[in-house]
Parts: structure tokens; sequence; C-alpha cells
């Protein structure tokens, strides 16, 4: 990979290569844009098999996270760690070496928990590094959170797409009954909605199918089934030319992250096919907006007002699409696009006036 043609291309400002020789940590830490804020992403521990593989991965979350932020209009820029690192392997020494290097960053770098980075591992890090949040689980914990902001983007998008149909008259397919994936179908069901399921693990649709009454179905079934909505909760990559064809719910709204597997190609496959489809990093911005919350101190109640954001976000990205006659996946990164320039602007307003007041004495 060209290092510096990448980060160009992709719009990042900085990339900090990590390596600590007592316990052998290395980590990459990606700031894509601090427009906002400072940069926030949480640190995901994965035995990439190259070094090339947690780079790319690094680069591509951290840019996720700032159209994130943007379009959930809250102020902080994207960012993202990696540790390249076998989970078995994860010793106090690492995630101390991992907290110092954060730490260093002096607060432009806020992080928090993600794919084999718990609670505990959370504490530990935290011993070197004031600038680390999670596990306080205000508001219902991010994962509650995340499940709201889903529950509010499909009933933007039924709104706009399916507006003579009632909440309670739907059908809804959660594909993946995790920790989003059953509180989402926990909301489902208060509304009196009827939710199929599935996931690799009987248990957890079982668990569904007893408290929610889900139907429960095969993986394979789950993406031609005539429902309304399309939840995915599992994997990302799950939105491409084998799976799209078989898609006959209108609406695609879920929590997985880069759902599609190549945006240009596949954002446009549905658009053909007219399926309204909710960019992922706008409708499962809950996760996010609760640990900003937690960082700032605010109360449960803010927490919960700046949710509807992404009912409002996703409502504007619609109407912007059809208007412009372009993908939902390109309004999103316009909009995104629009607020970090005119915070960039606003920045440069502001130094100008400084520069000119300061002038004058
Ligand atoms: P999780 O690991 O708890 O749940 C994922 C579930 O998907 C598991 O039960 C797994 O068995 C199932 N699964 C895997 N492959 C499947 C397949 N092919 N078909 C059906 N089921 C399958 O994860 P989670 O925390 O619930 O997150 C779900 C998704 O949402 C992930 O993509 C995650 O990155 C994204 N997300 C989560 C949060 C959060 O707050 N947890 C925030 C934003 C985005």
């Amino acid at each position: 990979m060209k290092l510096f043609e990448t980060i160009r291309e992709m719009g990042h400002e900085q990339v900090f290569f990590c390596h600590d020789k007592e316990s052998d940590m290395r980590a990459i830490i990606a700031l894509h844009d601090t427009s906002l804020g400072p940069a926030m992403g949480a640190t995901r521990l994965w035995p990439y098999a190259r070094e090339e593989d947690a780079l790319r991965d690094v680069l591509r979350l951290s840019r996720g996270m700032t159209y994130k932020a943007a379009c959930a209009n809250i102020p902080v820029g994207g960012g993202k760690a990696v540790i390249i690192g076998n989970p078995e392997n994860k010793t106090d020494g690492l995630l101390k070496a991992y907290g110092r290097f954060v730490d260093s960053l002096k607060g432009r770098f806020i992080t928090g928990q993600d794919v084999n980075i718990s609670s505990e591992d959370v504490r530990k890090i935290r011993q070197e590094t004031s600038y680390v949040v999670g596990g306080a689980e205000k508001a219902g914990g991010p994962v509650f959170t995340t499940a709201l902001g889903v529950f509010l983007g499909i009933k933007a998008a039924v709104e706009f797409r399916l507006p003579q149909k009632e909440l309670h008259e739907l059908k809804v397919t959660v594909q993946g009954i995790g920790n989003v994936g059953k509180n989402l179908c926990k909301q489902l069901h208060e509304y009196g909605i009827r939710i199929f399921v599935s996931d690799l693990k009987s248990e957890n649709t079982e668990e569904v199918k007893h408290l929610y009454g889900a139907t429960i179905v095969e993986p394979k079934e789950i993406y031609s089934l005539d429902v309304d909505v399309f939840a995915p909760c599992a994997l990302g990559g799950i939105l491409n030319s084998s799976t799209i064809p078989l898609i006959k719910a209108p609406i695609i709204a879920g929590a997985a992250n880069n759902q599609l597997e190549n945006e240009h190609i596949h954002s446009r496959l549905l658009e053909s096919k007219e399926i309204l489809y909710c960019p992922d990093y706008v409708i499962n911005a809950g996760g996010l907006i609760n640990v900003y919350n937690e960082m700032i101190g605010s109360d449960e109640e803010n927490t919960l007002k700046q949710l509807n954001n992404i009912y409002h976000s996703l409502l504007d990205i619609f109407r912007r699409a059809k208007k412009e006659g372009i993908t939902t996946h390109e309004a999103a990164k316009h909009l995104a696009e629009e607020r970090i320039m005119r915070a960039k602007n606003s920045c440069l307003l502001s130094a100008s006036a400084f520069r000119t007041s300061a002038s004058q004495y």
C-alpha cells in the first residue's frame, strides 16, 4: 500500500504506529478528521494475518467514525485504533502500554471498547489514561442506545418509503440476534411488529422466539422473505451481488457496520431495485452518542434526545437522495462533508477575527 497516497485519498490527518518493547504491543491509531472535535473511536484487538490488513481496517473504520459523528450532529471527529495480536495473549502489560500511547496524544484521541476489548480491559487502559470511555452503562448502555437508534431509523424509513403503513402492521427480519439484535427485537415487539429472525446460534433465536414471539428462519432464507424491513445486525459485507437480487424488503435498516460489500456498486444496485437503504454509519450511531454523553457527563435525557438526530438525519438523507437523484449512501456522505466543511470554515472565520482584533493592539 502506498501510505501517503492512501491517506491523502481517504482524507486522514495522522496515523500513529505504536510499539512497546516490553509487552511487544503493536497498535495503529488513525485520526481521520478532527474538524468537529477530538477524534473518537473504539479500540479493536484482532490477530490480523498481515500488517496491511490492520492498516486497511483502521483507516476505513476511522473514516467511518468521522461520517458517523457528523451525521449524528455530535462535536467529535473520527478515529480508530487496532491492536495487532491474539486475544488469548492479551496481558495487563500490553493494555497498559497501549493506554500510555493513548495518553501521549493528550486528548486528541478518545477511545473505548470494540471487538475483543472488554469492560475489564477498559479499566486497565484507564489506569494509564483518562482518554477512554465506556463501562458506565448510562441510558441503558451503548447496546441499548444502538438498538433504539436503529428502531428510530426504521421509523424514519417507513414514514418515507411506506407512508401508508402503521408501525404495528410491519413485518421485520432481523439478521443476527446478538447484543443489538436482541434489544431491537424487544423494541419491535413493544410496538406489536411481527419479527422474523436468524442467527448461527440457535439459543439466540430460541430466546427471542420465547420472549417476543419471533419466527425463526434459516440464515440463507432471511434475504428472500416478503417483509417490509430487513435489519442486518450481524456482519459486514452482507449487501452484495449475490444477496441483493434476493431481497424483497423495500427497506434495509440495521446496525451492522460496513453492510455494503462495495459502497459504490452495491448502493447503486439497491437504488436500482428501489430499496431504501439506511446508511449503516447513520443508523447505528446510538452507541457513539451514548459514549459521547458519558464523556461529557451529560444526563440520560440528553442522550435520548440526541438519538432523535438519527431519525432527522435519515429523513434529510432520504429527501436529498430523492431530490438530487443520488443514492442514500452518497447523500449521507454529502451531509457529513457539509457539516465538516462548515466547522472548518467557522474555525477559519474565528481565527481571522482573532488576527484582526489582535492586530489592533
Ligand atoms: P454480537 O456479536 O453480539 O452479535 C452478532 C450476532 O450475529 C451473533 O449472535 C452471531 O452469531 C450472529 N451472526 C453471525 N453471522 C451470522 C449470519 N451469517 N447469519 C445470522 N447471524 C449471524 O454483535 P452486536 O454487538 O450485536 O453488533 C451487531 C452488529 O452491529 C455488528 O456488525 C457491530 O459491528 C454493529 N454495531 C454494534 C454496536 C454496538 O453497540 N454493539 C454499535 C454499532 C454497530
